[in-house]
């Protein structure tokens, strides 16, 4: 399948009912902090708390009959897996989510709560990946990738198409970036419309495949890390297919941010607009705060909040 913008315009009318369309707010706080105006994109407010629904149900929506009855498998770090639980829930599919153990406790909670089975598959994304693959082929169950499928990428990318609607004249967007569906997704969606919008994305410092793979020119395996950004761990797959050429051509800029400044990014966004986000939702706030993204007094800046499923007690030790 061709991935053009056309995908992204059909994924907005088959995920309608089920992903939500986000509100965009203006941010007093960070515009008096920053040069020009600052306007934020809450995917954090999606039913899973995350953008990863899009995808999910884009993607699960055009599985014929015969494959929705076998059902379904993923790999994820959390916030994909509840993403593709809740649909399944929601189309009667039953779901298999491969997860390492590093994802935190209320992700798997989440999950299960939801009815999909949680398989703990290996220490490293990758890992994980590879079992869910042995699964899919074992059972005949279908693969929804986290993030290297049109679909996926297409479904994501129906944020850049309300973005474009709440604020036609905008300037720079500011995305989480791991394996790029949401981006590259993004991008793709702003770039048809006007190529002179700017899409950055951020990663954390620790483990930041996307980042090292773009300057690469192709896939780098990362070593993965404990970090606040748990949403933004793992690689973007040896044999990525889409999303590194989608980053590659299509993004600006990438930043990398520290632990010190994503912690930073939480406690302005909950102390100063009252808003939970999880660690990997905020690099776009740390790259801003820390000065690594400097924009012009004329600017508008969105930046996307992609996800608020952050364990209680870690967001109150960091923002307390
Ligand atoms: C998955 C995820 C990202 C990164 O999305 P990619 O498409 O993998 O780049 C960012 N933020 C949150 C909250 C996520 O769950």
């Amino acid at each position: 399948m061709t991935l053009t913008a056309r995908r992204i315009h059909e994924a907005r009318r088959r995920i309608r009912g089920i992903a939500q369309r986000t509100p965009l707010l203006h941010s007093p706080a960070l515009s008096a902090a920053l040069p020009g105006e600052v306007f934020l994109k809450l995917e954090s407010v999606q039913e899973t708390g995350s953008f990863k629904l899009r995808g999910a149900v884009n993607r699960m929506a055009v599985l014929a009959p015969e494959e929705r009855r076998r059902g379904v498998i993923t790999v994820s770090t959390g916030n994909h897996g509840r993403a593709v639980a809740y649909a399944a829930h929601r189309m009667g599919i039953p779901a298999v989510v491969c997860l390492t153990d590093r994802v935190p406790e209320v992700k798997r909670r989440a999950i299960a709560a939801l009815g999909a089975e949680i398989r703990i598959a290996g220490a490293t994304q990758d890992e994980a990946e590879a079992a869910a693959h042995r699964i899919a082929e074992a059972e005949g169950r279908t693969m929804i990738h986290p993030f290297d499928d049109p679909l996926v990428i297409a479904g994501q990318g129906t944020v850049g198409l309300e973005l474009l609607e709440d604020l036609p004249a905008l300037d720079t967007v500011v995305v989480p970036l791991s394996g790029g569906g949401l981006a590259g997704g993004i991008a793709l969606a702003l770039e048809s419309a006007d190529p002179g919008i700017r899409v950055v994305g951020v990663s954390m410092e620790r483990g930041a495949a996307m980042y090292e793979s773009i300057r690469a020119g192709s896939p780098v395996e990362v070593e993965e890390y404990e970090t606040l950004a748990d949403c933004l761990s793992g690689g973007i797959g040896a044999d990525n297919r889409y999303t590194l050429d989608l980053c590659r051509r299509l993004l600006d800029a990438v930043h990398l941010v520290s632990e010190a400044e994503i912690a930073e990014a939480l406690r302005f966004l909950f102390r100063e607009e009252r808003l939970v986000a999880e660690g990997g939702a905020a690099v776009g706030v740390a790259a801003l705060l820390s000065g690594k993204i400097c924009p012009s007094p004329t600017d508008r800046t969105v930046v996307v909040i992609s996800g608020r499923n952050i364990d209680p007690d870690r967001l109150l030790s960091v923002v307390g």
